[in-house]
C-alpha cells in the first residue's frame, strides 16, 4: 500500500496553499503542512496496525523529524533513502504537472541540505546515477535485514533532548546565578531574573528533580513543593506586604510553560498595578542588586516565619 504525502497535501484545494508551499513557508502555512504531516503519519500508522505494509514517500526534515519519530513509535519502520544533487532535483520538480499553478517549488533553500542531515540509512541510492531497477533490487535485499536507521535516528533525538541545557537545573547545580531564597531535600526557590512586579518578589519554587510539569508530580513531591510554596508567599506577605499575592503554575506549551521544568509562581499584587504583566521581549533581566535586596529580606522573613517570631 503506498501514500505520498502529497496525496494529503491535495487534499486541501490549491487556495489553501497559495502562501504555503511546505515546511519552509510562512508560519501559519506551516502549521498547516505541520498538521496535514502529522495527520499523513498517523494514517500510515492505522494502516500498519491493521496488518498493511505500507510504503511512504515524504521528506524528514529537522523541524519535523519528532513528528516521525511520535507518530511511528513501537511500529518496525526501514529508512531508505534517494537522494540526487540540486540541479536534478531542480528540473524534476520543472517536469511535475502537479504543482499548484503549475509553479514548481523553490528547492534552492538551505533546507535542501538539511533532507538528509537525520543520519545513515538502512539502504540509499541516488537517483541520477542509479537505475530503477538496481534501485528496486537494492531495497528489496534490505528487507531482509533489520531496520536499523529508524531507531538510531529516535535515540539520537532522544539524547539530543536530554542534553539540551535546563536552565532550572542549572540553577538547581548552581551552574546558573541565581537569588535563591528557600531550599527543601526536594525543593528550592528563588527570584525570577525576568518579570518583577511593583513589589520586586516573584518567587518560582521548584523541584530540584527534572520533573517537567505537573503530570510528573508525585504525592510527596507535590507535598513538598506545595508546603514551600506555601511558605514562600508568607514571606512575600510578611516582607513586602502586597495587597494580594497570585500563584501558579503552567504546563505544557499549549499553557505558555516556558521553561519545560515544572515551577510554581508566587506574585505579589497591588490595587491599580495591571496583572497579567505585560511582556515585550526580548525581555531585560532586572538589576541584580535589586534582587538582591528582595532575597535578603525573604531570607529574613522566611527566617523569622519558621522560628515563630
Ligand atoms: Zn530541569
Amino acid at each position: 500500500w503506498y501514500h505520498s504525502l502529497d496525496n494529503f497535501r491535495n487534499g486541501y484545494l490549491p487556495k489553501h496553499w497559495d502562501a504555503a508551499r511546505g515546511p519552509w513557508s510562512e508560519a501559519h502555512a506551516r502549521e498547516l503542512f505541520r498538521s496535514v504531516l502529522q495527520g499523513y503519519l498517523l494514517s500510515l500508522r492505522a494502516m500498519i496496525q491493521v496488518g498493511h505494509r505500507v510504503i511512504s514517500e515524504a521528506v524528514i526534515l529537522p523541524a519535523t523529524r519528532d513528528l516521525y519519530l511520535d507518530s511511528l513509535t513501537g511500529v518496525r519502520v526501514f529508512l531508505f533513502g534517494v537522494r540526487c544533487p540540486l540541479p536534478i532535483a531542480q528540473e524534476r520538480e520543472r517536469q511535475r504537472a502537479d504543482r499548484h499553478k503549475g509553479v514548481p517549488i523553490e528547492l534552492d533553500v538551505p533546507e535542501f541540505d538539511l533532507v538528509h542531515s537525520h543520519g545513515p540509512y538502512d539502504a540509499e541510492v541516488d537517483s541520477s546515477v542509479t537505475p530503477l531497477e538496481d534501485a528496486v533490487a537494492i531495497f528489496s535485499a534490505a528487507l531482509s535485514s533489520t531496520p536499523a536507521a529508524f531507531g538510531r535516528m529516535r535515540a539520537e533525538q532522544t539524547a539530543a533532548e536530554f542534553a539540551r541545557a535546563c536552565i532550572f537545573c542549572e540553577v538547581v547545580e548552581q551552574t546558573r546565578p541565581a537569588h535563591v531564597i528557600y531550599e527543601t531535600p526536594a525543593t528550592v526557590a528563588f527570584l525570577d531574573q525576568l518579570r518583577q512586579p511593583h513589589d520586586p518578589a516573584h518567587v518560582l519554587v521548584i523541584p530540584k528533580a527534572h520533573v517537567e510539569n505537573i503530570y510528573a508530580v508525585d504525592d510527596a513531591l507535590g507535598a513538598e513543593l506545595f508546603a514551600a510554596h506555601a511558605l514562600v508567599a508568607r514571606a512575600v506577605k510578611r516582607a513586602f506586604g502586597p495587597e494580594g499575592i497570585t500563584t501558579w503554575s503552567s504546563n505544557e506549551p499549549g499553557a505558555n510553560q516556558e521553561v519545560p521544568h515544572f515551577h510554581l509562581h508566587v506574585y505579589p499584587r497591588r490595587f491599580g498595578v495591571p496583572y497579567p504583566p505585560v511582556i515585550t521581549k526580548p525581555e531585560t533581566p532586572v538589576a541584580d542588586d535589586v534582587l538582591a535586596q528582595s532575597a535578603d529580606r525573604l531570607r529574613r522573613a522566611i527566617t523569622d516565619l519558621r522560628s515563630g517570631t
